[in-house]
């Protein structure tokens, strides 16, 4: 009796589950590789994949969906009043593009130790970036266009050699052409600015929350490391330095680690 009782209690927590999916202002199915801001009640904890979530003083959070992202997205949230209540929101699988290449002669080309040594350091610049876990707001707004142009590469396209996948395009690549001016999509801190060896004049910006944006291959940059951006301020140029074989902007989102698709959060995915 009292089983039953029980699982009495766990369907009614389930059935108040399904009827509760919009309450946090996320619209479903959630993308892979998106970004999605919710709202919660002032106080209350967000736990998502295990994680507490901070959330800014009015209940907003960001959450990041990897590009692979194949699990529903579990949210937790416990309320400042008492109790929990489960969120379970769809996530569509992404088709991407795939170009398959066989009978390569396997080859590798690895470049000089210095190269190497430089790239590594690049990288470490560009992990620390992303590490930042500030409590600026900029991830609410509404993200635009940092320029607009013919799609070059999409985020997640990649190449299968011999069968096997290689790393995919980690940003959306846009080319209006030498010199287009490249504004901020969203506001934040500018949080590095380098020169670096494979995507030339990189640059980053922190919207709060582990939400950052890259710019590549510009051919100048318009703000320093440390400085305040508004979304729509001038921050540099499309050019081509680094590996680039022709002008163009690689945009790409993060959630702390989480490589997002930009693509999503403007609504071209
Ligand atoms: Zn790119």
């Amino acid at each position: 009796m009292k089983q039953l009782f029980l699982a009495g209690i766990l369907f009614m927590l389930t059935n108040i589950v399904c009827y509760a999916e919009n309450d946090l202002g996320i619209k479903e199915p959630l993308k892979q590789g998106g970004y999605y801001v919710g709202n919660v009640s002032p106080g209350d904890k967000v736990t998502f994949q295990g994680e507490t979530i901070k959330t800014d003083p009015d209940g907003y959070f960001v959450i990041g969906l990897d590009w692979q992202y194949k699990k529903v997205a579990n949210i937790r949230v416990d309320h400042k009043s008492g109790g929990f209540t489960m969120y379970h929101l769809d996530v569509e699988p992404h088709d991407y593009e795939v170009e398959e290449i066989t009978g390569l002669p396997p080859k590798y080309v690895a470049p000089p130790k210095d190269v190497q040594d430089r790239i590594a350091k690049d990288a470490a610049d560009v992990r620390a970036a992303r590490e930042t876990d500030s409590n600026l707001e900029n991830f609410r707004e509404q993200m635009i266009w940092p320029v607009k142009g013919r799609i070059s590469g999409r985020f997640g396209s990649h190449r299968v050699l011999n069968g096997e996948p290689r790393s995919p395009h980690t940003g959306l690549d846009i080319a209006p052409g030498q010199g287009a001016l490249i504004v901020a999509p969203l506001g934040g801190k500018v949080t590095l600015v380098s020169d670096q060896y494979l995507t030339g004049n990189t640059m980053i910006i922190d919207h709060g929350h582990g939400l950052s944006s890259v710019y590549a291959h510009m051919e100048k940059t318009m703000v320093k490391q440390g400085d305040m951006v508004k979304q729509g301020d001038p921050i540099g140029t499309v050019g081509m330095s680094g590996r680039a074989t022709g002008p163009h902007l690689h945009w790409g989102m993060n959630w702390f680690k989480v490589r997002l698709n930009a693509g999503v959060a403007i609504g071209i995915e």
